[in-house]
C-alpha cells in the first residue's frame, strides 16, 4: 500500500476501537484551516501484533511515517527496537510517541504529561506538593509514578493487586525518588494516617468492564482527597461513583488521552494544538461506539 502526503498513524493490538484518528484529523483540519502546509497531512489506524512489531517498525520508517504513537501492547517492546528514547520515557520505562528523523525513530512519552494536564485542566490539582496515591503496577502506572515524582510530590502511594509487580515498580522508583516518600501500601486497607487531600489516581485496568468492583475501598479516603480515572470508557466506573457518593470531586481519563495526544502532535508539527477541538472529537467518536 502506498501512502501520500506526511502521514502519522497509531499501532496496536486491538485497535478498532482507538479513537485517535478522530481526535487527531479533527486537530490537523484546524491546523490545514490556517497553514497550507498540512493540508497533505493524514493519520491513520493499523492493527499490528506484537509477534509483527519488530518488522513493522523499519518499514513504518522506509515509508517516512513522520509520527506513531503506541498503544497497548507496544509501549514496552519498542523501547527495544528504536534507535533514540529521551530520558523521561527511559524513566517511564515505556515510549507512546514516536518521531520520524533520517537515522531512525526517536522515542517519547507523553502520558505523564497527558495525566498531569488532565489533572489540573479536571481537578485543578498539581502533583507538586501533593500527596499522591496510584493504584496500579503497570505501565500507565509507572508513567503516573515518574511523572508524580518528576514534578515533585511529597508523598507517593503506590498499591497493586500483585505484589510481585509492585515491588519491581518500587524498586525502579527509588533511584529518582529523592525527597519524595515512597511507600507500598495494601489495597485492600488503607494506611489509617493519610493526608487530609491528595490525589487519587487509578491506573489499572479494573473499570473497563461496566460490572467491574472499584479497585479500592473509597470510603477510606479522606474528604479532602480528588479522584481521577484514568479509564474514560466507561466515563464512569464504580470507582468514580463511589468517589462522588463519597463527596469528592472526580474526573476521568478523557482530559488524559487528550492532552498526551495534543503532546505528541506538537512535537510533530512544532505548533500549538488546539485541545478542545481534540476533546470534542474525542466525546463524538465514543458516543459513535454505543
Ligand atoms: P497494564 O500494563 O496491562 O497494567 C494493568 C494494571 O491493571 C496492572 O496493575 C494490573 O494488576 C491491574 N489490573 C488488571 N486487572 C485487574 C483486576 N481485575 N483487579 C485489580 N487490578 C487489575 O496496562 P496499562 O497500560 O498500565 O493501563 C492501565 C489502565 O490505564 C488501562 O485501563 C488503560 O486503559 C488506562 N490508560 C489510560 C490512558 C489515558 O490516556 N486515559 C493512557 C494509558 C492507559 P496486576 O499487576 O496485578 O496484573
Amino acid at each position: 500500500m502506498e501512502f501520500k502526503g506526511v502521514c502519522l498513524a497509531v499501532i496496536g493490538h486491538p485497535i478498532a476501537h482507538s479513537i485517535s484518528p478522530e481526535m487527531h484529523n479533527a486537530a490537523l483540519d484546524v491546523l490545514k484551516a490556517v497553514d497550507t502546509r498540512f493540508n497533505d497531512w493524514s493519520y491513520y489506524r493499523f492493527d499490528i501484533h506484537p509477534d509483527q512489531l519488530a518488522e513493522a517498525l523499519p518499514l513504518f520508517h522506509k515509508q517516512k511515517f513522520h509520527g506513531l504513537n503506541l498503544t497497548i501492547p507496544h509501549k514496552v517492546q519498542a523501547l527495544g527496537l528504536i534507535k533514540e528514547i529521551e530520558p523521561r520515557a527511559k524513566l517511564m520505562g515505556a515510549v507512546n510517541t514516536l518521531v520520524w528523523h533520517k537515522a531512525g525513530y526517536l522515542g517519547m512519552n507523553t502520558d505523564g504529561h497527558g495525566l498531569e494536564q488532565g489533572l489540573w485542566r479536571d481537578l485543578k490539582i498539581k502533583f507538586t506538593g501533593s500527596a499522591v496515591i496510584i493504584i496500579g503496577a503497570g505501565g500507565a502506572a509507572r508513567s503516573a509514578a515518574v511523572q508524580a515524582i518528576l514534578s515533585g510530590c511529597t508523598q507517593l502511594y503506590l498499591g497493586n493487586r500483585s505484589p510481585a509487580r509492585l515491588e519491581a515498580l518500587i524498586h525502579n522508583l527509588k533511584p529518582i525518588a529523592k525527597k519524595t516518600q515512597l511507600q507500598a501500601i495494601s489495597i485492600d486497607s488503607l494506611p489509617l494516617d493519610l493526608p487530609n487531600s491528595g490525589i487519587l489516581v487509578n491506573a489499572t485496568a479494573l473499570g473497563l468492564k461496566p460490572e467491574d468492583p472499584a479497585p479500592i475501598d473509597i470510603e477510606q479516603i479522606p474528604s479532602g482527597w480528588k479522584v481521577y480515572d484514568m479509564i474514560y470508557n466507561p466515563p464512569e466506573t464504580a470507582m468514580l461513583k463511589q468517589a462522588k457518593a463519597h463527596g469528592l470531586e472526580v474526573a476521568n481519563g478523557l482530559s488524559m488521552l487528550v492532552a498526551q495526544g495534543a503532546r505528541s502532535l506538537e512535537a510533530w508539527t512544532n505548533k500549538t494544538i488546539d485541545k478542545a477541538t481534540m476533546l470534542n472529537a474525542a466525546r463524538n467518536a465514543l458516543k459513535q461506539q454505543l
